[in-house]
């Protein structure tokens, strides 16, 4: 019956060609209320991430993450610190037999004028420049906040929120998730069905 539930929806639409885009922090990885994951010490996936980034590989084509991360802009922690956390982030999901294609950083302050943060959707075209073969119509951005919902809407994406337990208050999702591997059970359970 859960199938049903997402005839109407963009689930069924997805085939050969589709990308996914992925928020980081409280999406793929705990986030840190207080502040900013500093160090790969600090990094804790969310749980059953690991094996739905694998399961998701059937029906993308492409992962790539959009992250905002003022602690660099900030000077709280370096280029190098990102880097290596996502270094080991990649290398534990790759070990689960996930694959992520590409991760793109906004370091800027939130108070820069005209910087890169999402919900501007200047890493969407970004990422459209690495991958000319993505096809923003063709795309899911997941995420946990309205600006990750705004990000996608701007390049009509399709849109799911993923954010049990906490307020929302910004534009419509396509779907509404608790978390990333209730979608990605989604949509094995309907795809598994047709
Ligand atoms: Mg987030």
């Amino acid at each position: 019956m859960l199938s049903m539930k997402y005839e109407q929806s963009f689930i069924p639409n997805i085939e050969d060609g589709w990308t996914l885009f992925l928020d980081r922090d409280g999406t793929i990885n705990k986030r840190n209320m207080d502040g900013y994951i500093l160090n790969w010490d600090e990094f804790e996936f969310l749980p059953d991430v690991l094996e739905s980034l694998a399961i998701a590989r059937a029906y993308f084509d492409r992962f790539i993450i959009i992250t905002n991360q003022q602690g660099v802009g900030k000077e709280l922690m370096t280029r190098d610190d990102i880097l290596d956390i996502h270094e080991k982030m990649s290398e534990e999901i790759a070990m689960n037999g996930g694959i992520i294609d590409e991760i793109f950083t906004c370091e800027s302050l939130a108070t820069d004028y005209q910087n890169c943060r999402k919900p501007s959707p200047e890493m969407a075209f970004l990422a459209k420049d690495s991958f000319p073969d993505i096809n923003f119509r063709k795309s899911v951005m997941v995420g946990d906040t309205s600006s990750d919902i705004e990000f996608g809407k701007s390049v009509e994406m399709k849109t799911v929120l993923v954010n049990a337990g906490v307020d929302y208050a910004g534009p419509p999702p396509d779907l509404i998730f608790d978390h990333l591997p209730a979608f990605v059970e989604a949509l094995s359970l309907y795809h598994a069905k047709t």
